[in-house]
């Protein structure tokens, strides 16, 4: 049989037996009493790494999104994103379904400047507008293939925010791997934001969750969000203890998934005839695109590579996703390369 290598997405690794030990001998509690001591540690640690008073335990990213939104904005309002953000394209609507919001993306490859925050903004009671009273920034941006938004253009988009009343809110699911790129502490990248979430079932590799961070009252408030929106859990600190263990022991391991991505990168577009700006390869993501002239579309070049034993995301008709994580190694990233680049050359 040959061997599987699964580049769909950060999301697929096993929980390591260390991991599965960490959860086995976890403390637990009932988290809706706000019992959970494993639980309660780790939303005190982050909190602390990401420069904020408090933190709230979400069970996913997407419902980190859906609170977020819930929580600085009210029905009606217009959030600004940046095009292709994660809460405009991969979460079923729940901004309008959830959040009675609607998204106005502006920008282009994951970034959007603070001029252009200015122009999209619309001004309050106003009679026909919708009010404008949040901007959110996606670090890294999964769709435009993990780049990091430049911090300091982030400075200029949460003062200009400022200025025009919009709460801000940071979509950093990938903020660990931002971090890791930039070289700038999460506390430096969340500095500017009202709102923080994080993942740590992405590159981390845990089981599952994602927090919120931000001032004592905004996390009060997601907290009561949380609940209505059915995320309120027990003894949570069995995934708790996990995302513990991954701070501690899969953190620092980040830079090799974004020097892997850069070797599959360039072994992908080495002589072959993908469309990719090797520039935008800076974390663990690749997203590259298959050129009119070529006879393939990427779901059969998907199809075609998972015969191989490679598994790879089609994003459209004709941009494919790869993504690096701590269950590939380097070599596993070179012959997924090389299968990929085989089957464009046939
Ligand atoms: C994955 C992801 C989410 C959602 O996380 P889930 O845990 O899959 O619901 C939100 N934002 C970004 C940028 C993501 O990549």
């Amino acid at each position: 049989m040959t061997e599987r290598i699964d580049l769909r997405s950060d999301t697929v690794t096993q929980p390591t037996d260390a991991m599965r030990a960490a959860m086995a001998g976890a403390l637990v509690g009932d988290d809706q009493y706000g019992e959970d001591p494993s639980t309660n540690r780790l939303q005190t640690r982050c909190a602390e790494l990401l420069g904020k008073e408090a933190a709230v335990w979400l069970p996913t990213g997407t419902m980190a999104n859906q609170v977020a939104l819930r929580t600085l904005t009210r029905p009606g309002d217009e959030v600004i994103a940046c095009r292709e953000s994660h809460a405009a394209w991969h979460e079923l609507g729940g901004a309008a379904a959830n959040a009675g919001v609607q998204i106005h993306e502006i920008g282009q490859g994951g970034r959007f400047s603070a001029d252009e925050l200015r122009a999209a903004t619309k001004p309050r009671n106003f009679a026909i507008f919708p009010s404008t009273t949040l901007v959110e920034v996606e670090n890294t941006h999964n769709r435009a293939g993990g780049v990091v938004v430049p911090q300091d253009e982030v400075l200029r988009i949460c003062a200009v925010a400022r200025e025009l009343g919009l709460a801000t809110f940071l979509d950093g699911a990938r903020l660990w791997n931002a971090s890791a790129a930039s070289g700038l502490p999460v506390s430096e990248l969340a500095a500017p934001f009202d709102l923080v979430a994080v993942a740590f079932s992405k590159g981390l590799g845990a089981p599952g969750g994602s927090l919120l961070a931000g001032s004592k009252a905004l996390i009060a408030a997601a907290g009561r969000h949380r609940h209505r929106l059915g995320g309120a859990m027990r003894q949570n600190g069995i995934f708790a203890a996990a995302a513990l263990h991954a701070l501690d022991f899969h953190l620092a391991r980040l830079p090799e998934d974004h020097a892997n991505a850069r070797v599959f990168a360039e072994a992908l577009v080495a002589g072959g005839p993908v469309l990719l700006d090797l520039a935008t390869v800076q974390t663990n993501i690749v997203v590259f695109h298959l050129p009119a002239t070529l006879a393939i579309d990427a779901p059969t070049l998907s199809a075609q590579a998972r015969a191989r034993g490679v598994l790879v995301n089609a994003f459209g008709p004709r941009t494919v996703r790869a993504v690096m994580h701590l269950d590939v190694t380097r070599a596993q990233c070179q012959h997924a390369a090389a299968v990929l680049r085989d089957l464009l050359a046939a």
